[in-house]
């Protein structure tokens, strides 16, 4: 019968005799995790090399001995000779020391389990009847996929001594299929979510009872959270020894306040992590059709957003029609915006292209130019969130083929 075990191996003695590539896993794996791994083997493979000139393993050049199994915790014996294997085998269980027959079951007592890791937890398979390596690694591998795409809840049940962290997550525009594998697994091992409006909050509804919810998010009629009030919720709830989850809408470094999150935590000594997120700048014009380079036609995307007036460069922008314009936040200024550039001098037919509410189920696109734009958007009354694209690859028909490429499609 087999009984599967965490061993704690840091600073305790292993003996791993072979030098080929299974010796070389195997004394990479413990030396890992902080053994003292004794090598015993008359040559050494590549890796076996590099491990003891990193100092991570001590190599004993010769044929192994009774001796060297005395004093070890855990024997490996993973020699080329299986009859070595079994006498190596049988020292250690003369004295009581758990040993891994590498060629087999057989005169061992231990087995190696495939493991795999997330999250603060090790998770390893063995065969319980006759050894079958290669479906305990099957197995695990599939374990593997599961625990990384955050499909599972690896919260901690316990408070942790000492300070928590935070992640700063990019959720993308919105739609739950958007957000990354990295960033799923960071709500799974979430204790507190701090949350926008904007982002895939519909995944919210699915998290257990357990997990706090913030909502320090912008809605209509509703005043905000200020920066240094969600800066201070963060910081002090990290310091609480939780594991913080700032659900951002996009990617947490365009127009997401991220880096002054960053900062404040740092500043308290809170580690802090980054999940990148499939910005609403790229993702909702790419969402509606609109790519904001296109060989042939722009080359270049200045991203800004709609506050204030329109920078000398934004301008530059669509008069020299050098760059896509891509504007967020920029519904309730887009009259001035759009005076702006005609009165620089801008073609009244640069195409213009509104996606709200982009990768949602209500998303929608209203095409016009910059003289048609302002009457279009009051007309189908559109509002925020959504992503102003100004420039020719907004233009209707342009993936149709015969606008880029008259000849393409005959
Ligand atoms: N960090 C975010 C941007 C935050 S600023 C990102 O990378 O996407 C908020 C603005 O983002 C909104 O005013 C709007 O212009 C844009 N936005 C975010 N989600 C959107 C969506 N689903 N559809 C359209 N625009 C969106």
């Amino acid at each position: 019968m087999t009984l599967l075990m965490g061993l704690e191996v840091e600073g305790r003695d292993v003996l791993v005799a072979g030098g080929g590539p299974v010796a070389a896993r195997r004394a990479a794996a413990l030396a890992g995790q902080g053994a003292r791994v004794t090598v015993v083997a008359p040559q050494l493979c590549e890796d076996l090399v590099d491990l003891v000139a990193a100092a991570q393993a001590r190599w004993v050049d010769r044929e192994v001995r009774e001796a060297d199994v005395e004093g070890a915790w855990l024997v490996h014996a993973a020699t080329d000779d299986p009859r070595v294997n079994e006498e190596v085998c049988r020292w250690a269980t003369e004295r009581r020391t758990w040993s891994v027959n590498a060629g087999g079951a057989s005169a061992g007592t231990a087995r190696t389990p495939a493991t795999t890791s997330a999250g603060g937890l090790a998770v390893g398979v063995v065969s319980t009847g006759s050894p079958d390596p290669g479906r305990a690694a099957a197995v695990r591998d599939q374990l593997a996929t599961v625990l990384h795409e955050g499909a599972l809840d690896l919260r901690a049940r316990r408070r942790r001594a000492g300070p928590g962290r935070v992640v700063l997550v990019g959720g993308g525009p919105g739609a739950e299929d958007l957000m990354t594998v990295r960033a799923r697994r960071a709500l799974a091992e979430a204790d507190v979510v701090v949350t926008d409006r904007l982002g895939p909050v519909t995944a919210l509804a699915r998290l257990p009872e357990t997990v706090e919810v913030i909502d320090v998010g912008k809605a209509p009629g509703r005043h905000s959270v200020p920066q240094d009030e969600i800066n201070r919720i963060i910081v002090e709830q990290a310091q609480r020894g939780r594991t913080v989850v700032r659900l951002k809408g996009g990617d947490p470094f365009l127009f997401g306040r991220g880096g002054e999150e960053a900062i404040a935590c740092r500043a308290h000594g809170i580690p802090v992590e980054v999940v990148p997120g499939v910005s609403s700048a790229i993702a909702a014009p790419a969402a509606a059709g609109v790519p904001v380079t296109h060989r042939g036609t722009s080359a270049s995307v200045h991203i800004t957003h709609g506050h204030g007036p329109l920078s000398p460069q934004a301008i530059h922008c669509v008069v020299r029609g050098s760059a896509t314009l891509v504007l967020l936040m920029g519904v309730s200024t887009l009259a001035e915006h759009v005076a702006q550039l005609l009165a620089a001098g801008a073609s009244a037919d640069t195409p213009v292209a509104i996606v709200e509410r982009a990768t949602l189920e209500s998303e929608r696109t209203t095409r016009a130019t910059l003289a048609t734009v302002v009457g279009a958007a009051q007309e189908a009354a559109v509002e925020a969130p959504a992503v102003i694209v100004i420039g020719a690859t907004a233009a209707e028909g342009l993936l149709e083929g015969s606008a880029a490429n008259p000849g393409a499609c005959g």
